[in-house]
């Protein structure tokens, strides 16, 4: 034992081999520590010393060098899948990012007259534009946006909301909290399944801030059930003088991508024309753009809200504020259909069987259905839009599917009744060779292994 851990090499020593000349000093001194000091644990545990040691550093080095946030091939068929980044960026969204990260850009700064300039202007007029709001800004997500709308306009005062919609979204974000969190006070009506605006009436007193409604985003109520109409809610919030705030979360600007998907209710621009006073949502749901929280509505609330010192706090940075602006110039040029999200929720069912059947033809033993894809995100929960998946059965799901997403590109499948699943739908172009190639060559390994 003490023989062979004599033999174990030193540190120093290993990264002087040739094979890691080219490696970064630091990182080969790191990747040497760890493999000797999982080679002495072995050895006292009584293992054996591995015969290329060099080989096993090299290997590690290659490990630690990958980024860890990299691109995935998205083949789960969910559209806005949160754990994959939500929205992916039109290649022209995708320029304006790089044109303005490589360099300076004039964030604040007017080039007409070389004066300070207003952050949000980018954004702020298209927004207003496409949903006929008085103004408009945007920070860092939609619970941000939440909570700094509740902070500045709701801050020691009261806020009315529908049992119905204390929900929670995922990611610790609940009504409840995100309310007391922004230093107001929870008033609750009605009650789990039905509540009515009568329900609201009989609780706005000298201490109401707002009237507040939740967009139920990740789960259905069925049967005996009734919301506030929201125009009943627009007439009591003037009858009564306190803003109607509509936190919509996924937020559409214009039409459904899918006609009759059954997402009025989510149109920011139909929530304005209403009368709501505010609406609040996400940039990287529906609309299909970065990460960011939009507050659109009348002129006075927004006004608050910019001016309120939690702003400064939750602000977009230059990569977001030019995404979210090429992304929104898209809709204003009338060439929505071409963000990715929105094609990808319209993408025809014929075209999915032929994309799903050329998979198929190159994998072997893989058979094509038909199944649903979600849309993620919050929007349309419980509903699937119709979809050709490509089915692969094999004896060890999970583990093909783990070495599908170790690989190079990471590929992110479904497994489902001991199969790998892949869902064409949320595929972008030039990916389905990578993919063909990930599955054969995963699926050649574990027959050898066989
Ligand atoms: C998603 C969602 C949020 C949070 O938005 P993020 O952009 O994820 O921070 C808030 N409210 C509702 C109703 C949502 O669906």
């Amino acid at each position: 034992m003490s023989a062979a851990l004599a033999r174990l090499p030193a540190v120093h020593a290993l990264v002087r081999d040739p094979r890691l000349a080219d490696t970064p000093h630091a990182v080969a001194v790191e990747a040497a520590r760890a493999v000797v000091a999982e080679a002495r644990a072995s050895l006292l545990a009584g293992g054996e010393l591995p015969g290329d040691l060099v080989g096993v550093v090299v290997a590690r080095v290659a490990e630690l060098r990958r980024r860890r946030l990299r691109g995935v091939i998205n083949a789960t068929g969910v559209v806005l899948h949160t754990n994959l980044g939500r929205a992916p960026f039109a290649p022209e969204v995708v320029d304006a990012v790089v044109d303005v990260a490589r360099g300076y850009a004039n964030v604040e700064l007017e080039l007409g007259d070389g004066q300070r300039g207003g952050r949000l202007r980018g954004v702020a007029e298209p927004l207003c534009a496409l949903t006929g709001a008085e103004d408009a800004i945007a920070v860092n997500n939609g619970a941000a946006a939440v909570l700094l709308v509740l902070t500045a306009l709701a801050h020691g005062r009261g806020v009315v909301v529908s049992r119905g919609e204390l929900v929670e979204i995922g990611g610790s974000f609940r009504v409840p909290d995100v309310i007391s969190a922004g230093g107001a006070c929870l008033v609750e009506v009605g009650t789990t399944n039905r509540t009515r605006a009568t329900d609201f009436e009989a609780a706005v007193d000298e201490d109401t801030a707002l009237l507040l409604r939740v967009h139920p985003s990740n789960f259905r109520q069925v049967g005996f059930t009734e919301r506030p109409d929201r125009a009943e809610l627009v007439a009591l919030a003037q009858r009564t003088g306190r803003p109607l705030v509509e936190d919509l979360g996924s937020g559409l600007l214009g039409a459904a991508p899918v006609p009759g998907m059954g997402l009025e209710d989510e149109a920011a621009d139909a929530a304005i024309r209403a009368g709501v006073d505010l609406v609040v949502f996400s940039g990287d749901k529906l609309l299909g753009g970065p990460q960011a929280g939009l507050i659109v509505g009348r002129r006075d609330l927004v006004r608050r809200c910019r001016k309120h010192p939690m702003y400064r706090a939750l602000r977009l940075d230059k990569l977001g504020l030019v995404a979210l602006e090429a992304t929104l110039r898209m809709y204003r040029e009338g060439r929505a259909d071409a963000v990715p999200t929105r094609a990808m929720l319209g993408r025809e069912p014929d075209r999915l069987r032929r994309e799903a059947e050329r998979i198929a033809r190159a994998v072997p033993g893989a058979r094509v259905r038909p199944a649903l894809s979600v849309s993620g995100g919050g929007a349309l929960p419980g509903q699937g839009l119709a979809t050709q998946v490509v089915e692969v059965p094999v004896s060890a799901a999970e583990d093909l599917a783990r070495r599908l997403r170790l690989g190079e590109p990471a590929v992110v499948v479904r497994v489902a009744r001991g199969a790998l699943v892949i869902d064409p739908r949320t595929l972008l172009d030039g990916q389905h060779e990578p993919l063909i190639s990930a599955l054969t060559r995963v699926l050649a390994d574990s027959g050898s292994r066989r």
